[in-house]
């Protein structure tokens, strides 16, 4: 079917790379969105919006998405937890796909996580470690959180168990803390590593984004899914039949 999206922070590093890549796949730009322009008027030329903007944007991009039953893909990070469960609400009523991250191959980290998770078990310490580029406004990046939510469901652990960094903590290390560890420099497009470490022997699964490239067409791979999709939250692994 021919798309017509709309880019919801058009002018970012992001919104620049879903132009790109729908100009790759022939997947037509009916409207690109930024800070000051008319979103309600935008929306209704087009099938589907794509949004990479900020955390503080998702609730009037969703309540507009609703307001106008457009389905919504969406990429922005760094939503404060609190505000989470009410944005979740929100896009339950169009068809959403909400994703930390786009990229295939961190889709299939995710569930290479789990799967270490379950059969390492507790005496293999868990650590995540993530690394990006120095203007990126949130962290840890919501691709190490995901990675640490399946760490914790797997072990059946709460929030209380996350040690992000280890600044002024003095003692060994707990077998049911799981390490959190962020990284920012230079120009790196995302890297994430989930480590189990155990007496003897150390897991490492790591992943590289070198192209953001790889977000974008993970984002227009879901806009064309989504828009077949009955309302609901849905993810990167309903889109790639990982579940
Ligand atoms: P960026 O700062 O380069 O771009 C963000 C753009 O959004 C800017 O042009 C800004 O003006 C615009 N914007 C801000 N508020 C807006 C509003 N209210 N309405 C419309 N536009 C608005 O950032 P970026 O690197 O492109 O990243 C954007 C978001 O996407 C971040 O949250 C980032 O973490 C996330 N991200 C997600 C993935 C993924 O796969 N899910 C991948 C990369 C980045």
């Amino acid at each position: 079917m021919a798309l017509t999206i709309l880019i919801h922070g058009a002018r970012g590093r992001m919104g620049h790379a879903v132009a790109a890549a729908a100009k790759e796949l022939g997947v037509a730009v009916g409207a690109a969105v930024d800070l000051g322009d008319d979103l309600p008027a935008a929306l209704a030329g087009c099938d589907v919006a794509i949004d990479f903007s900020s955390h503080a944007a998702t609730r009037s991009l969703l309540e507009n998405a609703v307001a106008a039953g457009k389905p919504v893909v969406l990429g922005t990070t760094g939503h404060p937890a609190a505000e989470k469960q009410a944005l979740i609400a929100l896009a339950r009523k169009v068809p959403c796909v909400w994703a930390g991250n786009f990229s295939v191959g961190v889709n299939l980290l995710f569930a290479l996580t789990r799967r270490a998770s379950a059969v390492l078990g507790p005496d293999y310490d868990a650590e995540v470690v993530e690394m990006h580029h120095r203007f990126k406004q949130d962290a840890p990046s919501g691709t190490a959180a995901r990675l640490l939510e399946i760490i914790l469901e797997e072990r059946k652990l709460d929030a209380a168990a996350v040690r992000h960094g280890r600044h002024g903590i003095t003692g060994q290390r707990q077998s049911s803390e799981v390490g959190m560890h962020t990284l920012r420099g230079g120009d790196v497009v995302g890297d994430h590593t989930v480590m189990f470490a155990a007496l003897g022997e150390r897991l490492e699964l790591t992943h590289k984004a070198s192209d953001r490239q790889i977000f974008a067409r993970g984002a227009l791979r879901a806009a064309q899914w989504v828009v077949a999709q009955p309302p609901g939250v849905y993810d990167m692994q309903d889109v790639l039949g990982l579940k």
